[in-house]
């Protein structure tokens, strides 16, 4: 099977009316965003803004509150979500933490056959098969019998976004996907998710790095009081931003980096 098969999804994602509060405490304060798909969107935002949530609720590893989320044909409108809806959901998407979280004891080929094996119940060739695909499309096939301790940060986590990829998701969340790494490493994962991203798959991420949103993202999503305070291409955002709430995150954030 030809890589590109393995990455093509269909239909995008729209959330809409999205709220989610933690202990009486309101975090995402009706939020509606649209993806499509191929896009590739950057939410920023003020630490604890509920950017990680946002991501999460999308997933369904929080549940949201109020309001609906369609990922390709599945579409659940909370609350009372069922656990097959959340199941049907989470089917759709892969999950990529700022952790790589790949197993230990495990090669780059052995991470990624893994849940093919376990979860997608393929068999071991065609397993091993598509995690070489993998592999290739993320610049790592000479290092298949690697074990994480011998990769660099930006390797084990372009092994995670294998691993991500290989299951065939229509949407992939990106929480902080360069935050681990060293600034020297961040260049080769934001090729992979350019390389993605020519490949049509549709991808939500989170930054706080600006000059990373800046070049790997079409749309960048301002997140802050729980609501999204303005989006636009990253030359209207970052070139000229219109909200003061983000005048002035942009402003702190670049006077941080100055000194
Ligand atoms: P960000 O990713 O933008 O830094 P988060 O989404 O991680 O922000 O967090 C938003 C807010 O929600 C924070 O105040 C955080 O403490 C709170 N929060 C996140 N997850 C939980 C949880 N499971 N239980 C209680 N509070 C949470
Ligand atoms: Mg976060």
């Amino acid at each position: 099977m030809a890589v590109q098969d393995v990455l093509i999804g269909k239909g995008g994602v729209r959330v809409e009316n999205l709220k989610k509060s933690f202990d009486g405490r309101v975090v995402l304060d009706g939020i509606d965003l649209q993806v499509h798909q191929g896009e590739v969107v950057a939410v920023i935002g003020p630490s604890g803004t509920g950017k990680s949530t946002l991501l999460r609720c999308i997933d369904l590893l929080e549940l949201p509150d109020e309001g609906s989320i369609t990922i390709g044909e599945v579409a659940v409108q909370a609350p009372g979500i069922s656990r097959r809806q959340q199941y049907q959901l989470r089917a759709q998407t892969a999950m990529v933490f700022q952790q790589y979280s790949l197993f230990a004891n495990k090669t780059a080929l052995q991470n990624i056959t893994e849940p093919l094996i376990r979860v997608k119940k393929m068999r071991k060739e065609d397993a091993r098969q598509k995690a070489r695909e993998v592999l290739k499309l993320v610049g790592l096939e000479d290092k298949e019998d690697a074990y994480p301790s011998h990769l660099s940060g930006g390797q084990q986590q372009r092994v995670g976004i294998g691993r991500a990829i290989a299951t065939g998701p229509k949407l992939m969340l990106l929480d902080e996907p360069t935050s681990s790494l060293d600034p020297e490493l961040v260049g080769g994962v934001l090729e992979v998710i350019r390389k993605l991203a020519a490949r049509h798959m549709t991808m939500l991420l989170t930054t706080h790095e600006m000059d990373f949103a800046r070049s790997v993202a079409d749309r960048v999503i301002f997140l802050a009081d729980g609501r999204i305070q303005e989006e636009g291409t990253p030359a209207e955002i970052f070139d000229h931003p219109q909200n003061p709430r983000l005048q002035s995150f942009l402003a702190s954030h670049f006077r941080r980096e100055l000194s």
